[in-house]
């Protein structure tokens, strides 16, 4: 046990002999990409899982976040977070778009809807939270800041795969959400992601800026890219929907038994479950304090030394990286409480096949040390 690696997540697979059996009708109809059955199929069926009226299927999460903002014709400023993965102001920088940082509330570390409008100017055209580890943002105070300012909101969902509050689908917030199939997230389709909106015509719209503007054989209706999901991608996907809500199941056990294991543990804080939400179980964040013996990057360290290896999201802040460091709102100041966390933060290995002995060893190694 001491020689195997634990990592803080690892993917999911289908079975490979249901793979197979779609690779052979790939391989039979040569259809790889471009809309394909595969592509419609998982397309349709995804909408239905997820509870969502419409999705468009990505090559990856941040292709459909660049999307996103360019089909709603964001512009200017938008107010996100800085504890988050680059990525999500990555997709700004791209668009021309001047990311706004302001700080997070400190229980779920999402967006803290009471510091959005006194970071909004008369260039601020949107508000790109995310619902950072699958726990959801304050969307109602979030749309009610929007509505009273005029501004869009795209959510980042790239956690948040299968997550429902009140028994909706959480991705039906906001004008937009964004999730990301990636290998190391909860659901993947190797590499993926999607768009989902509420409308035929917003989706047609995506549509063509995911395929070069396509609408069809002789008419581009202006400069898209191309950003469209295999067919091989699209197959992977359609098996990983069957078993993901057994998967969920694992996962939760497993955090459960970190709950157990850890909540009393000094110097330690725990995220608490969210009332109402049903969750994807898809991070086990600890917040080492200054009550811990030893600090959040020695226990980290430590921990590695043991073939353990949690990561710590989200150190550095996005606000620390350049170019964004020369920001007005990257200032310390501004991001406190998400500087205090990215400090004390660590990601525990939580995954499917994560084994209750490993748990238990992971726990035990943490309370050895504290
Ligand atoms: C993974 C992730 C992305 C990027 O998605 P990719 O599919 O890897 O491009 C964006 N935002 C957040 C918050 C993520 O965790």
């Amino acid at each position: 046990m001491d020689k195997k690696k634990i990592f803080v997540t690892q993917s999911d697979m289908p079975s490979l002999e249901e793979f197979n059996k779609s690779l052979e009708q790939i391989w039979e109809s040569k259809w790889l990409t471009n809309n394909g059955p595969f592509h419609t199929h998982f397309e349709k069926d995804l909408a239905n899982f997820l509870g969502v009226p419409y999705v468009s299927l990505f090559s990856n999460g941040t292709l459909a976040l660049m999307i996103a903002l360019r089909a709603l014709d964001i512009k200017g400023e938008v107010i996100t977070t800085p504890y988050s993965f680059v990525a999500t102001a990555h997709a700004l920088w791209w668009n021309g778009i001047k990311p706004v940082f302001t700080d997070i509330e400190a229980n779920y570390c999402n967006l803290d809807p009471d510091k959005i409008e006194q970071a909004i100017t008369p260039q601020t055209t949107a508000i790109m939270p995310v619902h950072v580890y699958g726990n959801p943002c304050d969307v109602e105070k979030i749309q009610a800041i929007a509505d009273k300012h005029d501004l869009k909101v795209i959510y980042d969902a790239a956690h948040a795969f299968g997550v429902e509050k009140d028994g909706k689908s959480i991705l039906n917030f906001g004008d937009l959400s964004v999730l990301s199939f990636h290998a190391t997230k909860s659901f993947n389709t190797i590499e993926g992601g999607a768009i989902v909106c509420h409308d035929s015509e917003t989706k047609k719209q995506i549509d063509y800026l995911k395929n070069f503007g396509f609408e069809d054989e002789t008419i581009v209706v202006g400069p898209g890219i191309n950003a469209k999901m295999n067919e091989l991608q699209a197959a992977f996907g359609l098996l990983q929907l069957k078993s993901f809500k057994e998967q969920t199941e694992k996962r939760k056990q497993i955090s459960e038994l970190y709950r157990k294991l850890l909540g009393d543990v000094e110097g330690i804080n725990l995220m608490k479950n969210m009332n109402g939400v049903a969750q994807n179980y898809a991070y086990f964040p600890v917040f080492i304090n200054e009550n811990f013996s030893i600090s959040r990057n020695a226990l980290y360290m430590k921990l590695q030394e043991k073939n353990i290896y949690g990561r710590r999201y989200f150190y550095p802040l996005i606000s620390e990286f350049p170019p964004y460091n020369e920001l007005a709102s990257s200032v310390q100041e501004n991001v406190k409480v998400a500087l205090t966390k990215s400090r004390q933060v660590i990601c525990l290995p939580i995954y499917t096949e994560l084994e209750i002995e490993e748990v238990n060893l992971i726990c035990e190694l943490i309370k050895s040390w504290s």
